[in-house]
């Protein structure tokens, strides 16, 4: 199959030629129509298999629809287990989006200075990609408004856990609205990590490459 047959918003297709990429990877073309039909998603991929498009392709999608929330909250929010990850997930949203209109990815990452945080947490944000820790200070503070996050997605879950997130994960899930989708991708789904699957998704679809 081809980006073509996917019922994708064509400024997103631009983008994905644009990108030179023609045929969906395995993942991206089991994930893509399954996210973009309203399923939880259980995805079993590693770095490499073209992950990070088959869950940014579907949250741009989803962006194409107008909310119906007033609020400047995120309607996306990408939680990684490290910085690098979350700029490669940042740089891929950009990607993907630059024919659409405006779209406003911000990056919350430890390390970085509060005062630009809090200002960016301040104003409208479409996609929200953020590592735990730093996360959830913020939310302590008050500074995140969830009340119209559409769609949770959890990157290398696996990894998260293991860098000792799982109660941050839980906490920022507690935080967002229980209607929102989620979309959970990890390398394993072993002990802890099917508990978490288990507490976070909704008779999730199940995808293995
Ligand atoms: P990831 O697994 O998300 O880290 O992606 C691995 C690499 O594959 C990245 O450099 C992507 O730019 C690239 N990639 C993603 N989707 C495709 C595709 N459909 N065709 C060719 N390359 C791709």
């Amino acid at each position: 199959s081809t980006f073509e047959d996917l019922n994708l918003n064509p400024n997103i297709l631009k983008a994905i030629a644009e990108a030179g990429y023609t045929t969906p990877t395995p993942i991206q073309e089991q994930a893509i129509p399954e996210a973009m039909a309203g399923h939880d998603l259980l995805a079993s991929a590693q770095t490499g298999t073209g992950k990070t498009a088959a869950f940014i392709i579907p949250a741009l999608q989803c962006l194409t629809v107008p909310s119906k929330i007033q609020s400047r909250g995120p309607r996306i929010l990408v939680l990684t287990p490290t910085r690098e990850l979350a700029t490669q997930v940042t740089e891929a949203a950009a990607k993907y989006s630059k024919h659409l209109n405006r779209t406003k990815v911000v990056s919350i990452l430890g390390g970085m200075p509060y005062p630009l945080q809090n200002k960016l947490l301040s104003q409208p944000i479409d996609i929200l990609v953020a590592t735990p820790g730093r996360l959830i200070d913020h939310i302590e503070r008050g500074r995140v408004d969830f009340s119209r996050l559409e769609m949770l997605i959890l990157d290398e879950a696996d990894r998260m856990l293991d860098m000792g997130f799982l109660e941050d994960v839980e906490r920022i899930s507690a935080a967002t609205p229980p209607t929102r989708q989620t979309l959970m991708f990890s390398a394993t789904f072993e002990g802890t990590i099917a508990r978490l699957a288990k507490q976070l998704l909704k008779d999730p679809k199940q995808i293995q490459v």
